[in-house]
């Protein structure tokens, strides 16, 4: 029997608008601004989110460690010193930031069709230049660090000792611990305004 791709895609467009993509159930209503979830699943899938920073200590190690890695990858890019095969320093950014892994992106560009934007040193120097005012090669050769934001940055500018009781990490910490229980709070304000229709038929993956 052939199989028609054509039905089943628009088949799966029109389920997925109008089904929760996650239970497969309910219609979703939108009021905690999604169409894609039922308040219910949206809900649950927030709180697990938030669950990644229970509490303002882990979510302080979490960005000690996401700071610490940013580090390490600018050191590791200013370490590059071009592509044996065709020259280019520009490198893959997702491989680089995911992977820790220095791949050329033109050369990965050619070989697959595809790839994420490049980067080089030289372009996040720039950069840094450009948002923080600030020289990176300064940074990771003189003082070992970054600054953890365009704040820090500003803040080091104008006083030179701030980096001894720089304080921004913790308070980017405590910005996320807040902002995951405020919108849970909220999200559970406007669940009593739910209209979520719960459909009665049993659906099941070959349904999808
Ligand atoms: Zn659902
Ligand atoms: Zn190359
Ligand atoms: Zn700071
Ligand atoms: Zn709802």
């Amino acid at each position: 029997m052939e199989w028609n791709w054509k039905e089943y895609n628009k088949d799966k467009t029109l389920f997925r608008s109008y089904y929760c993509l996650e239970c497969k159930q309910n219609k979703p209503c939108g009021v905690l601004g999604t169409r894609d979830y039922c308040c219910a699943c949206y809900f649950q899938i927030e709180q697990e989110r938030a669950e990644e920073y229970p509490s303002y200590e882990m979510a302080y190690q979490r960005k000690v460690k996401e700071h610490r890695a940013r580090y390490k990858q600018l050191e590791f890019l200013k370490s590059y010193s071009g592509c044996s095969h065709c020259g280019s320093l520009a490198v893959d950014a997702y491989e680089l930031y995911e992977n820790n892994r220095l791949v050329c992106q033109p050369c990965l560009a050619k070989k697959t069709g595809g790839s994420s934007s490049p980067i080089s040193f030289s372009e996040r120097s720039k950069w840094y230049r450009k948002y923080w005012g600030i020289n990176l090669i300064e940074w990771l050769e003189d003082y070992g660090c970054l600054p953890v934001n365009t704040n820090c940055a500003r803040e080091w500018l104008k006083d030179k000792g701030h980096l001894r009781n720089c304080q921004c990490l913790e308070l980017e910490a405590q910005k996320l611990t807040e902002m995951f229980s405020n919108s849970l709070k909220e999200y559970q304000e406007k669940l009593k305004e739910c209209a979520c229709e719960k459909s009665e038929k049993v659906r099941v993956g070959s349904d999808y």
